[in-house]
């Protein structure tokens, strides 16, 4: 991923953690620029100026970067979504559900990686098994009772080594478990709104792809 996924956070004016250490560490672009690209700082508006239609869209790329899909892989997401629940309540909990629950970012949500670019790219390498069966698939939907492991030939890699030292400062979300010495995961709950801990109005993105 480019610089240019930073823009999506000055825009949005907060953090949506998209490329991995860099997001925590000084040299963050919102931190060192906190007003939208292309305004300088006093010039920023109420509001962000936007229209309606341009909140949405905000919204919308923010979600999709979120999660790092593609507008076709999001969109599908959300159109099946909307075909089985409407606009509703449940609807913006079914949409969660979808992409928490892609392999690539319940490896990110283990702390298995330190961005989903990065989960992503490992899941694709084959570096993991779901219930003892090789997986390289990120968009791959995990389910309650899963057990994701990884491979025995990758264990003794360096940056599994750093990985388990790095997981003494993290936990799981409290739908997740992970074995720490032995990198073993498994779901045993559904995923929540609460969960997630996403920082956009997802109504705004179902009323964006309803236009
Ligand atoms: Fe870029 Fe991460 Fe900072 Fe967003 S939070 S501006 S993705 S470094």
């Amino acid at each position: 991923m480019t610089n240019n996924v930073c823009k999506i956070c000055r825009r949005a004016g907060e953090k949506l953690f998209l490329k991995g250490e860099k997001c925590l560490s000084p040299k963050c672009p919102l931190v060192k620029k906190p007003y939208p690209p292309g305004q300088k700082k006093k010039r920023r508006r109420r509001g962000g100026g936007l229209s309606e239609y341009g909140k949405e869209l905000l919204e919308k790329q923010k979600m999709k970067l979120w999660y790092g899909v593609s507008e076709h892989q999001f969109k599908n997401y959300v159109k099946e979504v909307l075909k089985k629940r409407g606009g509703s309540k449940d609807a913006s909990l079914e949409l969660i559900k979808k992409l928490e629950k892609r392999l690539d970012n319940v490896i990110y949500r283990l702390g298995l990686a330190s961005s989903r670019a990065q989960a992503r790219q490992i899941v694709s390498h084959s570096h993991f098994l779901v219930n003892k069966k090789p997986v390289n698939i990120p968009s791959y939907q995990v389910k309650k009772g899963d057990v994701i492991s990884l491979k025995k030939q990758k264990t003794g890699k360096a940056y599994y080594k750093t990985v388990i030292l790095t997981l003494k400062q993290t936990e799981p979300p409290s739908w997740l478990k992970l074995d720490k010495e032995k990198l073993i995961g498994k779901v045993i709950e559904e995923p929540t709104l609460e969960d997630s801990g996403l920082p956009m109005e997802i109504p705004s993105i179902f009323e964006f792809y309803s236009r």
